[in-house]
């Protein structure tokens, strides 16, 4: 059937919009026409609400005085927009942004009021505004600070919770690579680049890394960071990446607390047994491996039972740790030196041949010799030293050495003790 625009009468139009239409009366406020939805979207019939005051419609305007200077305002303005409320007639609110114009026909006054539902934009708008605050509460209080970072220009937005993170006020912090990159601890700066480069290169699916960074002050915090490229160019080139930067300061230097208690004697501060013999085991497969010559030494120290007899065992463990500074200071920086148990250290000498070994050793009882004993208020003490060296024939494991100089300790001891007895190859039980 073709479409007959013209019978499409106004009536019909208006009763087909969204929006509630109503002619007013300004004087007494009463509704003269209005469309259907004017009356079903507030759940009336029409006439339940035609020739009654909009002023039952709603709550903001109360009594003709009211809607006097209401309607004053309207008429100076020619235009009013009003938001609030209609109220349903099963007394619920409906939220409404009401625009009135005043028009004048055959000498009378009127006032178009258009209501329109505005509840669905209002929702929207509540929820943006969440949303808005928790992003921004993400940006600002969130503990993570957060980077964006413009490849190509080198450009680097930094979080505010980033910056205070780090001690710095929000205007702090130039937006550049370089604010980052130079305040990468020296030590960690190169797994760190690795690591974004193999992201960047596409090797690894995200860039992850501990590493320390440098406050306002100057000091280090530990951070743990990971960051993803967010955009790429035309050509697939990486031109965005985001992150996220965590403190991890007080996990990771609790973590580096924990591994020093595990790993050092807690008397003497050396590497306790379990870390030395870890530490000794790495070194002596690098000797072989290189074919350089290596000894090791164990020391006993003599008669210390009389120490704790004589003196109490806090005089013993103080005297303990004495022996220990002695040893530290014979230490050259590749040498291992661990505390083996009770009043026994292990020393671990990388290149140090079996025809130097005798001169080490002598220096090693002048150490105790020389050392300041009337410091902690005892006499001189002395040690047995065993000893047991690598030799282009013998490049023997740790086990074996170890064995080795701990018979040659007892052969010390055997012999008059404060004396070095280097393990005889030829004659040894555990030589291969
Ligand atoms: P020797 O010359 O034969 O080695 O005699 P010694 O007395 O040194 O050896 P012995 O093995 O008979 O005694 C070692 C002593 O070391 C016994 C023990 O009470 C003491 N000792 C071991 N560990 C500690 C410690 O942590 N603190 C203290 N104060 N004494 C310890
Ligand atoms: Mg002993
Ligand atoms: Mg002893």
């Amino acid at each position: 059937m073709p479409k007959d625009f013209h019978t499409l009468n106004p009536e019909i139009l208006f009763n087909h919009m969204q929006d509630a239409v109503y002619v007013i009366d300004p004087e007494s406020s009463n509704i003269l026409w209005c469309n259907r939805p004017a009356y079903e979207e507030l759940g009336y019939e029409k006439e339940e609400i035609l020739n009654h005051s909009v002023l039952s419609l709603q709550k903001h305007v109360v009594g003709l005085p009211h809607w006097q200077e209401v309607a004053a305002v309207i008429r100076e303005n020619k235009s009013f927009t009003f938001i609030g409320n209609h109220q349903h007639k099963n007394g619920g609110d409906i939220s409404v942004e009401i625009v009135t114009t005043v028009f004048e026909h055959l000498e009378a006054e009127y006032f178009l009021s258009i209501a329109r539902n505005i509840g669905k934009r209002i929702q929207h708008d509540q929820a943006l505004h969440s949303r808005n605050h928790r992003i921004s509460f993400a940006l600002n209080e969130a503990s993570d600070g957060l980077w964006e970072w413009e490849i190509d220009t080198g450009k680097v937005f930094f979080s505010p919770q980033l910056k205070k993170m780090l001690g710095y006020g929000p205007d702090e912090m130039p937006p550049t690579i370089e604010t980052w990159s130079d305040n990468i601890h020296p030590d960690d700066l190169v797994s760190v680049m690795k690591h974004i480069n193999r992201h960047l290169a596409d090797e690894y699916s995200h860039y992850e890394d501990e590493y320390r960074l440098k406050n306002r002050n100057g000091e280090y915090l530990w951070v743990h960071d990971k960051g993803k490229i967010c955009e790429r160019d035309a050509s697939g080139k990486p031109s965005m990446m985001v992150g996220m930067v965590r403190n991890i300061n007080k996990t990771k230097l609790l973590e580096q607390q924990l591994e020093s208690l595990a790993s050092e004697d807690f008397l003497t501060k050396l590497p306790n047994r379990r870390c030395g013999e870890h530490k000794a085991k790495d070194l002596i497969n690098k000797a072989i491996e290189l074919k350089q010559p290596l000894c090791v030494a164990m020391l006993d120290l003599d008669d210390f039972k009389t120490i704790n007899d004589q003196y109490g065992h806090a005089k013993g463990d103080e005297v303990l740790a004495f022996c220990a500074s002695i040893l530290k200071d014979f230490q050259r920086e590749s040498d291992l030196i661990y505390r083996w148990g009770g009043e026994e250290f292990v020393c671990v000498l990388p290149n140090t041949s079996l025809q130097v070994i005798e001169k080490v050793s002598a220096q090693m009882h002048q150490h105790f010799k020389d050392a300041n004993w009337q410091e902690i208020g005892i006499p001189r003490q002395t040690v047995s030293i065993g000893l047991a060296c690598t030799t282009e024939s013998f490049l023997e494991d740790f086990e074996t050495l170890f064995k080795q100089a701990d018979s040659a300790v007892y052969a010390a001891k055997n012999n008059g003790r404060n004396q070095s007895i280097i393990a005889d190859k030829t004659n040894c039980q555990y030589c291969p």
